[in-house]
């Protein structure tokens, strides 16, 4: 029978060394139900010395694990992702009570965690290597990528199924050992696929959690044992850990946040551009980092027809509680994140935007206390506005009218985040000329979130990613493990005397 999220303990305890572990940390936060702004349950903050000893189990489990052959660690994987098929509702629960976005969108992004999984099962083959015969007479050269170490992830509370999977997977597929820091607003569910693995024969110690917030963090970043850290999260907070990880000798990525823009061209199938704009503004409530927050129209007859077919949408979204089977955008993630919401739904109004629609009156009969906010479009959107320049993550989209392709394409290129980008129009040179110029790390032609599948990469351009790798796909196992490269000579006997002059190749 599966747990439901009120038999996790509370507080929610860390998990190390392949069980629950209470830790000596003196702090704690709250969780809440963002549907109700009840508080759920409590989770205990990791102090610096229980982290450490997160981290004293991945190092202890290093060796063993780092020598058992990629394919025994496939085996786990696909032990992993059957228990995740089975416990599919289970999950989907624990992330909608914590995160408050609807049951079927829980499901399709643990599913797009999964796809991750499938992606580690396959590990041999990326593990491969190469090689190359007689690069001089009995010389071999070979190369081989061996798994860092101890790797830490950080992540955020928008995906938490999905983004601890995007990591943990592929680093320990590689053969590193894990210590995961998920967010303190929604950790239960990093908790349980922990549990998970070990079920599925992951030796202990290989995959720990640490709960907690910024003292936990600093003390990954700062300890020698740790040697590649993922982060997925705020722009401000992804510098802060690009900047301090790679200070303290450490392979760094961090995945941070956006604005994404997606123009609309005057030939665009606009009912098909209105359909991928209800679910990539307000899917998840926005809180999305491939949401698309800005649409740019190219010339007003597209912005004026657009907005008539979105306004009444947007009016007639339903917005509920996960337990509600017909809500399409559930709440934001905590009081405090409706307010921002909000502050810039004013800001917006106050410098001079049309609020086409306003959401920010929404209630939800019997749900008054918790953190909905409806839907939202402004219309004449300028570039010097804040709430076009910053990510506002929440349901809230800004159409700014550009006059033609070159100024939509010179406004996505100009913006500092480059996360996702789309283009929608039935002209193949437009539609060819954008992908080629735009400068955002994922692109969409007719496609709203570009998102790569898991055998693919994601990552953004400019403020969007710090680091030189994105995540899963081949750019993740690249960044959890370390090119060797050997050149061997056999039979060894082969004697050429002392040579002082640096040789062309193929005369070792
Ligand atoms: P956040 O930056 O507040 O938190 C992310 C993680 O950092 C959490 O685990 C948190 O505990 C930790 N943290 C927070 N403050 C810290 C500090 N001062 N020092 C050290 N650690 C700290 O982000 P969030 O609000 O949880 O998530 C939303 C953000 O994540 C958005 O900006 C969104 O765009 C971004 N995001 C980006 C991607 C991507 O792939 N680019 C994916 C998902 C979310």
């Amino acid at each position: 029978m599966s747990a439901k999220p009120q038999d996790l303990p509370s507080p929610l305890p860390h998990f190390v060394d392949g069980e629950a572990f209470a830790g000596q940390g003196a702090r704690s936060g709250d969780i809440l139900n963002p549907a109700t702004g009840q508080v759920s349950k409590q989770v205990a903050f990791a102090s610096g010395d229980d982290v450490r000893a997160a981290i004293a189990s991945a190092h202890a489990a290093f060796p063993g694990w780092a020598g058992t052959a990629p394919a025994k660690r496939a085996q786990v994987m696909f032990k992993f992702r059957e228990l995740l098929h089975q416990h599919m509702e289970e999950l989907a629960v624990i992330v909608s009570s914590e995160h408050g976005k609807t049951i079927d969108d829980a499901k399709g992004s643990i599913t797009r965690g999964l796809e991750v999984v499938e992606f580690a099962c396959g590990i041999p083959q990326m593990l491969k290597g190469e090689y190359s015969e007689a690069v001089a007479t009995s010389v071999e050269s070979y190369s081989m990528r061996q798994p860092l170490g101890v790797c830490a992830g950080i992540t955020p509370f928008n995906f938490p199924a999905m983004v601890p999977m995007w990591m943990f997977p592929v680093a320990i597929a590689c053969g590193n050992t894990f210590v995961l820091k998920p967010s303190e607003k929604d950790p239960s569910c990093s908790y349980r696929l922990a549990e998970l693995m070990i079920e599925a024969g992951l030796p202990k110690g290989v995959l720990n959690v640490v709960n907690g917030d910024k003292e936990a963090v600093d003390t990954l970043l700062t300890d020698d044992r740790v040697q590649g850290v993922s982060f997925v999260g705020s722009t401000a907070i992804g510098q802060y850990i690009y900047e301090t990880g790679c200070a303290n000798g450490k392979r760094v990525q961090a995945l941070c946040g956006a604005k994404n823009h997606m123009v609309v061209m005057p030939d665009a199938d606009l009912d098909q551009a209105a359909d991928a704009v209800m679910g990539a503004a307000y899917g998840s409530a926005g809180e999305r980092c491939m949401a698309v927050s800005v649409v740019v129209t190219v010339d007003d007859s597209t912005a004026d027809a657009l907005i008539e077919k979105l306004a009444p949408r947007v009016k007639g979204l339903r917005v509920g509680p996960y337990t509600d089977a017909t809500a399409e955008m559930g709440p934001v993630i905590t009081p405090e994140a409706k307010d921002r919401i909000n502050g810039y739904i004013d800001r917006g109004v106050e410098s001079g935007a049309r609020l086409v629609v306003d959401g920010r009156e929404v209630t939800v009969s019997g749900h008054e206390d918790g953190c909905f906010v409806g839907g939202c479009i402004f219309d004449n959107v300028t570039k010097e506005m804040d709430i076009y320049k910053d990510e506002i993550f929440g349901p809230v989209l800004s159409i700014v009218r550009a006059g033609s392709y070159e100024e939509a394409l010179g406004l996505v290129n100009d913006h500092e985040y480059g996360n996702g980008t789309a283009i929608f129009t039935r002209d193949g040179d437009a539609a060819r000329d954008f992908v080629g110029r735009v400068q955002i790390g994922m692109v969409g032609v007719n496609v709203p979130i570009p998102v790569p599948v898991a055998y693919h990469s994601f990552g953004g351009w400019k403020r969007s990613l710090f680091g030189d790798h994105s995540i899963h796909g081949p750019e993740g196992v690249r960044f959890y493990t370390r090119l060797k490269t050997v050149t061997t000579r056999w039979p060894s006997g082969i004697r050429e005397g002392a040579v002082f002059n640096f040789k062309a190749g193929g005369e070792h």
